[in-house]
């Protein structure tokens, strides 16, 4: 199995009202590396046509890659109570 056969087998429960991991956009602007970008194993963060980040918190796996890439986070904890991603392994 593909790893995206595989993460199309985990199940979100997504808090719509609370994101989990928030951005600060004035510090993602002057950011030149953007490690955000390759370090996300679910491609959450991607770029418009005017080169700002674009991040959903949907499809977060909470594996804490970004909050150790990235240093300029507003916030980054995990889904409260039942929220958040189920593993299912197939
Ligand atoms: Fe992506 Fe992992 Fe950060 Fe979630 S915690 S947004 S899956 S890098």
């Amino acid at each position: 199995q593909g790893t995206d056969e595989l993460l199309g087998l985990d199940k979100f429960t997504v808090d719509e009202e609370n994101a989990h991991i928030v951005l600060d956009k004035t510090a993602c602007a002057v950011c030149n590396d953007k490690p955000c970008l390759v370090v996300c194993p679910a491609g959450l963060y991607k770029l418009n046509d005017k080169g700002e980040i674009l991040f959903d918190y949907a499809g977060c796996l909470e594996c804490g890659t970004c909050r150790i890439m990235c240093h300029q986070l507003k916030q980054w904890k995990y889904p409260t109570g039942t929220f958040g991603v189920s593993f299912r392994f197939g």
